[in-house]
């Protein structure tokens, strides 16, 4: 048995390896982490990070709140209030209106994907693509450590009117049955895999017993396999989780573990090879995913070589995002032209078999826009763009065009090629907004 031991603003002076950090080092994890969230636990810290050279180790800095996440002028903000000893109240009022400034809720996510059901609307789900509809079960919203580059992050912060979450999965089954064209429902959190197996299996029960012919596989969205393997080998109710996968697979439907990793260093450890294992032998798949991040995994040969550990491990590289415009973008942010370069360098030196991988990819308002290259035509360069999802789906595989731009980050950076107007879904898009 693994204990599971978090640090967190509170107690992380209280991790041995803090003594190798400067009290400047300190003070930086200490103003950051007061504005965005900051969890981490006794895997990442022994099992992940290198402590030799922290300053640069790409799993210090997915755990760490690091100096350059916020303005100068914010940082310095917060640091002269936190020297001058103000109090809790004052440091969280600051810390709120630091992070209003820093677009908590990407790709209108609250106003726009919101279902109803009989004239009522169903928080903790969103049903943005035809097929799949997402769940946020409420003990699911948090998750086993944080990544600093979160999108997600107004849910763990103590903005509590921000989140969303629901436990009515009676209403849920009811409104699946009445939309038969949902194959797909993706439970994810944070992270549902914190929540407990007995509750985990009570939602499943529910979805299974209700016999729902259209729904056909069940996707769970989870970084649990790099900041937490042990939930599948050690924890108390390890076995009972591993039960409710067979009983998903048993039932006859697709379960689909959507795994989160960053770097190949997670896929590294005994502790996440053998929850692999375990959960590959309950006859689900493992698909893997994630951004790509300045500091982080921003280079072609790292991508190549995660997606060639993840195939190995017998799982399928699936997606490979842009950095959403949240948070600490600016920090994190690389431009789309670079985000190619760096997908074409790792997919051109994978076999057939790791370019499942689908991307990169922006998640916006209009839908999931992938960039599928940056070319010339007739003197003009540009760049080129597809949907992988849309709000319509009749969008999606349409190529398009943008005017090249070495600096924009996201789509709406972008401009039209060819003298165009618009984006040719733009028109159709303000209607479905306005409903
Ligand atoms: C990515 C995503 C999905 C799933 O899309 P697939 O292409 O089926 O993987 C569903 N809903 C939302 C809101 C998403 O962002
Ligand atoms: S695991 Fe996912 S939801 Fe949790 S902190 Fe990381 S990115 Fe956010």
């Amino acid at each position: 048995m693994m204990k599971y031991q978090t640090y967190t603003l509170h107690n992380f002076k209280n991790i041995p390896q803090i003594s190798m950090l400067s009290d400047e080092d300190i003070l930086n994890i200490e103003v950051v982490g007061h504005v965005l969230p900051f969890k981490t636990n006794n895997y990442v810290v022994n099992e992940l990070i290198n402590w030799e050279n922290f300053h640069e180790d790409p799993m210090f800095i997915l755990n760490f709140p690091q100096k350059g996440m916020l303005y100068p002028e914010d940082f310095n903000h917060m640091a002269t209030l936190i020297k001058s000893g103000a109090s809790n109240t004052i440091l969280r009022e600051e810390a709120n209106i630091i992070r209003e400034k820093m677009n908590p809720h990407p790709a209108g996510q609250l106003e726009y994907n919101v279902p109803e059901l009989d004239g009522e609307k169903l928080h903790g789900v969103q049903h943005k693509y035809r097929e799949t509809m997402l769940f946020f079960p409420s003990q699911g919203q948090t998750c086993h450590a944080y990544c600093t580059f979160c999108f997600r992050w107004p849910q763990f912060t103590n903005m509590h009117d921000l989140k969303f979450s629901m436990k009515e999965i009676d209403l849920i089954i009811e409104y699946i049955k009445q939309h038969p064209e949902i194959t797909d429902l993706l439970i994810t959190g944070g992270d549902p895999m914190v929540m407990k197996a007995s509750i985990f299996d009570a939602y499943i029960t529910k979805i299974l017993n209700a016999k729902i012919e259209h729904l056909q596989t069940i996707r769970i969205g989870s970084k649990s396999l790099s900041f937490w393997p042990y939930r599948y080998l050690t924890d108390s109710d390890a076995d009972e989780m591993i039960s409710v996968f067979e009983k998903i697979t048993k039932s006859g439907m697709n379960l689909s573990f959507m795994a989160h990793f960053n770097h190949p260093r997670e896929l590294e450890t005994e502790a996440v090879k053998s929850a692999v294992k375990r959960i590959r032998e309950t006859g689900a798949v493992i698909r893997t995913q994630s951004p790509v991040l300045n500091h982080i995994n921003a280079h072609g040969d790292i991508w190549a070589d995660m997606w060639q550990k993840q195939v190995n491990l017998g799982m399928i590289p699936y997606y490979m995002f842009i950095a959403r415009d949240t948070g600490a973008q600016e920090y994190f942010g690389i431009p789309i032209v670079k985000a190619w370069s760096i997908f074409k360098r790792a997919y051109t030196q994978v076999s057939g078999i790791a370019r499942t991988v689908r991307g990169p990819s922006m998640s916006c308002t209009p839908g999931k826009i992938r960039v599928a290259g940056v070319t010339e035509i007739k003197g003009e360069k540009i760049i080129t763009l597809e949907f992988i999802q849309g709000r319509n789906s009749d969008w999606v595989a349409r190529p398009f065009f943008a005017k090249f731009d070495c600096h924009a980050q996201w789509i709406d950076d972008l401009k039209p090629a060819f003298d165009m107007e618009n984006f040719f879904y733009e028109e159709e898009l303000a209607e479905i907004l306005l409903g």
